[in-house]
């Protein structure tokens, strides 16, 4: 190696784009319809089938998503909704637009996702004093599916419904179902350009509820309808379309929706490859002091994120040094997350450091690793080593 020749960066995560994609966005750019024509459907009817889905609605983005799920579940003013504090904050956010109340639910440290003991127990303590959240959304952390047989079981006895937050894990698998498939009410993913299939900005709503579903189609447009078999009144002519509740427009445009079309047929390969870079780095991270990812033999992850913990062991700066010496060597580090919880906004409503010791002890020590599917054997090599000099072995 050249010291003198910086080495190409390597960021955490990249998009891939085909010939395919590009000609599918270009077809509807030469089409009648730039928006509301058919791709939409078609990529929705096409994710639908891949997560064995009935209802897949999709809008502008993940955070529209989440927000209009809430609302579509019932959430508003005086609600309580818990998420968990590991998470991107459109997670907790999606609360807050309806004037609902956000608490956390701790993590559990080894998945780092939401803990089904810690949700037991405050479900128990809150229902003590009337207290109940009417919807918890749990977050599949990197792509690994939460405990969600477990949650579901919880759901069905305090009385919550599920809003999964899935947008890290398109086309993970749980018990051999796939995400958004089974247990949650609700389930939404993120077609961001950093995840795992892209429109550029994107998001979408999976359901087997045919109610729950309209309500999200209505949401994303105005909260309108223009089939005359759902008005409420007889309309005066064709031309009539009815506004029946306070919508949006988070409506995703033909070009996006083409995209994830695309995208969606390289879903499996593109997983495959994630998987085998997922695997390699567990092989070459064996014998480094850092905590990987978990492997719970039940569940497939979606590997957005190779997050690994830098051992506590080895003390409090040794984060923020491993970190500056991989983006020193052009590696796209990042970390996820921050606590929700610790922001300034989430503390001006009463939350405070220490509120939640799991998540802020993992974010202490975490750093996501480089990860995507085109990523070379010779960048991931290039990483480790990077890895294992900052850590001194
Ligand atoms: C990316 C992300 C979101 C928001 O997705 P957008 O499509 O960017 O709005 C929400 N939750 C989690 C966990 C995310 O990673």
């Amino acid at each position: 190696m050249n010291a003198a020749v910086p080495q190409a960066f390597i960021p955490y995560s990249r998009q891939h784009i085909t010939d395919d994609d590009i000609a599918a966005v270009t077809a509807v750019l030469r089409s009648e319809f730039l928006t509301q024509g058919p791709e939409l459907p078609r990529f929705e009817a096409a994710f639908a089938q891949l997560h064995q889905v009935k209802h897949a609605v999709a809008v502008t983005n993940a955070t529209a998503a989440l927000h209009l799920a809430c609302l579509a579940l019932g959430v508003k003013h005086g609600s309580r909704v818990w998420t968990s504090p590991n998470s991107f904050l459109a997670s907790a956010n999606c609360a807050l637009y309806c004037g609902a109340t956000i608490d956390f639910v701790d993590i559990d440290p080894d998945t780092r996702n939401m803990s089904v003991h810690a949700l037991r127990a405050k479900l128990e303590h809150c229902a003590q004093r009337g207290s109940l959240p009417q919807v918890v959304i749990p977050v599949d952390f990197g792509g690994l599916p939460c405990d969600l047989p477990e949650m579901r079981a919880l759901a069905d006895a305090f009385g919550f419904k599920i809003l999964e937050d899935a947008s890290h894990a398109t086309g993970a698998r749980l018990h051999g179902q796939p995400v958004g498939s089974a247990w949650s009410h609700a389930t939404v993913f993120s077609f961001h350009a950093v995840k795992i299939v892209t429109t550029g900005e994107g998001g979408l709503i999976a359901t087997q509820d045919d109610a729950l579903a309209e309500q999200l189609r209505q949401l994303r447009s105005h909260g309108m309808v223009r089939e005359r078999s759902q008005m409420t009144q007889v309309p005066e002519g064709p031309w009539v379309y009815e506004q029946q509740s306070l919508g949006w427009n988070c409506r995703m445009t033909e070009m996006q929706a083409a995209l994830g079309h695309s995208q969606l047929q390289r879903l499996q390969t593109m997983h495959a490859q994630r998987i085998a870079l997922a695997d390699r780095y567990d092989r070459l991270l064996a014998d480094l002091p850092v905590r990987r990812p978990a492997r719970p033999g039940d569940r497939v992850s979606a590997w957005h994120l190779y997050p690994v913990e830098i051992d506590a062991a080895l003390g409090p700066h040794r984060r923020a040094e491993v970190f500056a010496a991989l983006r020193a060597a052009n590696i796209g580090v990042n970390v996820h997350y921050i606590p929700i919880h610790t922001q300034p906004h989430y503390q001006a409503l009463g939350f405070r450091a220490g509120d939640f010791p799991a998540a802020e002890a993992y974010y202490s020590g975490a750093i996501s690793l480089p990860l995507f599917p085109q990523m070379t054997a010779a960048e991931q090599d290039r990483v480790v080593a990077v890895l294992a000099m900052a850590l001194g072995v």
